[in-house]
């Protein structure tokens, strides 16, 4: 696998990391970057708890204001994100305490960049495997990730490929609004720089084969979601 393939994996990755020291947390900002990831730089325990929409976070044990083992477990309470403890801390006792906290992985400070990039694709790809064998049900609707099946009301329903990805993308989380871009960077393996019209016309396929229209809502001019049951 090149290097270029194996990043793939983390392009468009959302990224949180809780690092102090402004130095560290720049040059792993400027790497992340580098490999495709969106990377949001927070310093504090308390900043960390208000950026819960990563999907993966890099978390330094000593932060400025509070135990960093205590809020790898209060981020495990609130996302189901991997977390990747990253210190300078390397005992066996502390990377026990890291796991048993709630961390997928721990990874003591010297690291090399290729290796932390490889944790996190190991990271994310236990993440995916989990993902690919969930089924999500929402009222008639059925979503079977693993299976790719799609049934309303217990009879399945036949979708294009893209048609299911757009699917996933509100199933995800019914009744929050999915914004079109968060569609495109999902559902689309490259930016789509055609017209956007082409999500709309699939969006009245997936209501006309579900056969709920109203199934899916269209929050005028910025996304869609799941309709509330
Ligand atoms: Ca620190």
């Amino acid at each position: 696998m090149t290097i270029a393939t194996a990043n793939r994996a983390l392009a468009g990755v959302h990224v949180l990391v809780v690092e102090d020291d402004g130095p560290i947390g720049e040059q792993l900002v400027r790497g992340l970057s580098r490999a495709g990831c969106r990377v949001d730089l927070v310093g504090s325990a308390a900043a960390a708890l208000s950026h819960l929409d990563a999907e993966l976070i890099l978390l330094d044990l000593g932060l400025p204001d509070g135990d960093g083992i205590e809020l790898c477990e209060r981020l495990r309470t609130v996302t189901s994100a991997p977390i990747l403890v990253v210190t300078a801390r390397d005992t066996e006792q502390e990377r026990v305490t890291a796991l048993d906290a709630g961390a997928d992985d721990y990874l003591a400070k010297p690291f090399g960049f290729a290796e932390l990039l490889a944790r996190m694709r190991a990271a994310l790809r236990r993440v995916r495997a989990d993902d690919a064998r969930a089924v999500v049900r929402h009222g008639p609707l059925t979503v079977d990730l693993g299976a790719q099946r799609v049934a309303v009301d217990g009879t399945e329903v036949s979708l294009t490929a893209k048609e299911f990805d757009i699917l996933t993308c509100l199933a995800a989380e019914p009744g929050r609004l999915v914004t079109r871009e968060e569609i495109f960077d999902r559902a689309w393996d490259a930016h789509w720089y055609g017209p956007t019209k082409v999500l709309d016309v699939h969006i009245a396929a997936l209501r006309r084969k579900l056969g709920d229209a109203s199934l899916i809502e269209t929050v005028y001019g910025r996304g869609f979601r799941l309709r509330q049951l």
